[in-house]
């Protein structure tokens, strides 16, 4: 029996409980609307993305409703972490599984009896096991069942991409207990596992929640792989800050990238199935407690990963299908703070993929697997916004081009080529439709490889018409024409081109082609947000030591003692009270007792070492005109004095034993301060005009949207030297003309 929807009032209101409990200010879109239906025992379908905020959904009305609320989930390495992370926000949570000794299973057994657990995690197998059942039916006799809650709901159908067969018997706790609502959750996408979901569940009369799949702090690329690729790769990996993933499409892949990651001294760890399970499990331990930074792996990686900030993920090898890589890209990012997906790509690994789909033995997998790999070339070849792509695959329409991709920012030129493509089809037509685009090309660009002298192909009238063009922009425009239906390539073992009606309209000049010219980016889009000042980014390197330290000795992971935003916010506002550290977004009542203390010492030690004002709380330390108020202080001064000497930046470092980030933050400040500068002697006079010049043309002056606008060869410090002199001058000038 369960009595539910009436507890909701023991709080005024459910912004109060999310604050109490979670330590959040607001719900996430969708929660809210989600938690009433689930206090009045309605059942649900929540879809929503990963990171979208799932687990509260369940976990919000298991403490306001009475009795005990299952949450069935088939990731049991996964079961720990959730339940560390309910324990560490004061929620009496626990898990029964198959990894607990007997006594343990016992004493958890006898604390759900006497009523000390509100939220009990299992895994399913375990659930529609006779004995489990006997001692639900025992509980919801004495202390009540609140909701049974279905994480990962899709491992129901055989649609979806993990299929379990356990989970095809939960329709027994639906028949066993009819009266509790069952609350079913899935990152899904596709229609199909929906309408199962609905069916093998016994869903009665649910509200079917789908949140937008749009995550809007993902940034979406793609790059096309070459040979100084991995160099690429190897300075996004540098210039970002926090843990990555990167997906390689075999284990060979996975070892080799992850020895050359190691041996240029990036802590990287491979994850294959090549491994033992010992050894996975290990890796992907030290992946999550934030021991190492980077995870290369095969596509056996992921599923079971709730590591919430994961701030890149890159595919070093093109994904099977466009959910695959939805779902694998959408592993970072999870915390809603800003992350970043890149894909190389490459038509060498396609040709490897379509050799890998030739060999499955099933003609219609093939076929299945081809449309699906060819939905990920468009993707990556396309010159439209990605994130349209990736929607409309969900059959979502996504209003306005996303702005946050690489096509948004920087649409690749259009060319018409349509002589270049009447010379290539031609080519074709006199190679008698008999050959594959390299042969083509070797006659075009009059190559003397044996073969093509043999055939007489060097007699051909397109012999060496295009020798302007190099064997890659060849291959470029063979694709697109491929891939604009223009031209046709057969699909039984050997590649040959054929002309077909569209081809032959290019010939005959009735209609022109245009290509999408692919900038070759060499420009990694910053993922720190851009206004974070010197001082922040030092403290938020303290708060996060601090919080390994504090994770560690409790051997949880970082995330479950803070997440990302919270010790964030803490480094922006610098909280040193209990009431201004309560009002940090992520401290509940538990967290600040049990963290406050630790933290705002870190941070009161911090502002003193840097003659930062104690207690800023109420100040934003973001907004400039708080910035010039703030008083200067000695070690301010000292700095200024040397400068007046005429010791150079490094001089400073040197004399004082200080850090260069602080030096320079001691400058900025000086500047915006009014103090006398030579700014020439710090950033070089050319170097000052292109900043200012960059200055003036971006919309609003953040340091990293000039920085974009300058190119990498700009650093951070320079760019904020000069905005402090401005911001100067600019408040001189009004002084002057008063
Ligand atoms: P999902 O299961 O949908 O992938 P989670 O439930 O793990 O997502 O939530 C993702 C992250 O968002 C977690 O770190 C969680 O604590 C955080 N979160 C959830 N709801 C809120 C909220 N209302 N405000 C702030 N953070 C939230
Ligand atoms: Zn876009």
């Amino acid at each position: 029996m369960t009595i539910g929807a009436a507890a909701a009032n023991t709080f005024p209101s459910l912004e109060r409980a999310l604050k109490h409990h979670f330590g959040y200010d607001q719900f996430r879109l969708g929660q809210r609307q989600v938690i009433e239906e689930v206090l009045k025992n309605r059942d649900v379908l929540v879809v929503m993305p990963t990171g979208g905020g799932k687990s509260l959904c369940y976990q919000l009305p298991a403490l306001l409703k009475i009795g005990l609320t299952v949450v069935v989930s088939p990731l049991i390495a996964l079961m720990q972490d959730q339940v560390d992370s309910l324990r560490d926000n004061g929620i009496a949570a626990t898990f029964l599984n198959s990894t607990l000794k007997l006594e343990e299973v016992r004493s958890r057994e006898a604390a759900l009896r006497a009523g000390r657990i509100k939220l009990l995690y299992v895994a399913p197998e375990r659930l529609v096991s006779p004995g489990f059942l006997q001692l639900l039916r025992d509980l919801s006799q004495t202390l009540g069942i609140a909701a049974f809650a279905i994480d990962e709901a899709h491992c129901v159908s055989e649609w979806g991409h993990d299929f379990r067969p356990e989970y095809r018997q939960l329709s027994t706790v639906r028949r066993t207990f009819p009266q509790v609502p069952i609350l079913a959750l899935t990152a899904t996408a596709t229609e199909r596992v929906r309408q199962d979901i609905l069916q093998q569940l016994w869903l009665n009369d649910p509200l079917l929640h789908v949140s937008s799949f749009n995550r809007h702090n993902l940034f979406y690329e793609v790059r096309p792989k070459q040979r100084q690729s991995y160099l690429e790769l190897l300075k996004q990996v540098r210039e970002t800050d926090g843990a990555g993933i990167i997906y390689c499409l075999s284990r060979k892949r996975v070892d080799e990238l992850a020895a050359r990651l190691q041996q240029d001294g990036i802590a990287t760890l491979p994850y294959h199935a090549g491994l033992s399970d010992v050894d996975r499990a290990e890796n992907q331990r030290r992946f999550i407690r934030d021991d190492v930074r980077l995870m290369v792996a095969t596509l056996a990686f992921g599923m079971g990963i709730n590591k919430p900030d994961v701030r890149f993920v890159i595919h070093y090898d093109i994904p099977r299908n466009l959910e695959s890589y939805y779902q694998e890209s959408g592993r970072s990012g999870r915390d809603g703070e800003p992350a970043h997906c890149t894909l190389f790509y490459s038509y060498a690994d396609v040709a490897t993929v379509e050799y890998l789909i030739g060999q499955k033995p099933d003609e219609q997998e093939q076929r299945i697997a081809r449309q699906q790999l060819r939905q990920m070339i468009d993707y990556a070849e396309s010159t439209v916004c990605r994130r349209r792509i990736q929607l409309g695959y969900f059959g979502e329409i996504l209003p306005e081009p996303c702005g946050h991709c690489d096509n948004c920012l920087s649409p690749p030129p259009i060319e018409d080529w349509t002589i270049e493509a009447q010379k290539f089809l031609s080519c074709v037509a006199r190679c008698r439709e008999r050959f594959g685009a390299g042969h083509i090309i070797d006659v075009l660009r009059g190559a003397k490889k044996q073969r093509l002298l043999e055939l007489k192909h060097n007699e051909l009238s397109t012999y060496g018409i295009g020798k302007d063009r190099s064997v890659d922009e060849w291959r470029l425009l063979s694709r697109s024409l491929l891939h604009q239906g223009l031209l046709e390539e057969t699909t039984d073992g050997y590649p040959v081109l054929k002309l077909n009606a569209g081809s032959w309209q290019v010939l005959r000049k009735q209609i022109s082609v245009q290509i999408a010219i692919p900038e070759r980016l060499q420009q990694v889009v910053e993922v720190t947000p851009p206004e974070d000042s010197l001082e922040v980014v030092q403290l938020l390197e303290r708060l996060r030591s601090l919080r390994k330290r504090l994770a560690d000795e409790q051997a949880v992971p970082p995330y479950v003692v803070f997440a990302e935003s919270a010790l964030r916010q803490m480094a922006q506002q610098r909280p040193q009270t209990p009431d201004a550290f309560a009002r940090i977004s992520g401290v509940g009542s538990r967290k600040l007792e049990q963290y406050g203390q630790v933290f705002t010492e870190e941070i009161r030690r911090f502002c003193q070492e840097n003659d930062l004002p104690e207690d800023s709380a109420s100040t934003s330390s973001f907004a400039p005109a708080t910035r010039k108020r703030q008083s200067l202080g000695d070690t301010h001064l000292q700095t200024l004095a040397l400068h007046h000497e005429g010791l150079s930046v490094p001089d400073i470092i040197e004399r004082r034993q200080l850090r260069y980030s602080t030096v320079i933050s001691h400058f900025e400040r000086l500047l915006l301060n009014g103090h006398e500068v030579d700014l020439d002697r710090l950033v070089s006079p050319e170097r000052q005009s292109a900043i200012r010049a960059a200055i003036a043309a971006v919309d609003s002056p953040s340091a990293t949207a000039i920085r974009n606008h300058l190119g990498l060869i700009y650093d951070y410090p320079e760019i904020r030297l000069v905005l402090a002199s401005l911001t100067q001058s600019g408040k001189e000038a009004a002084t002057q003309s008063h």
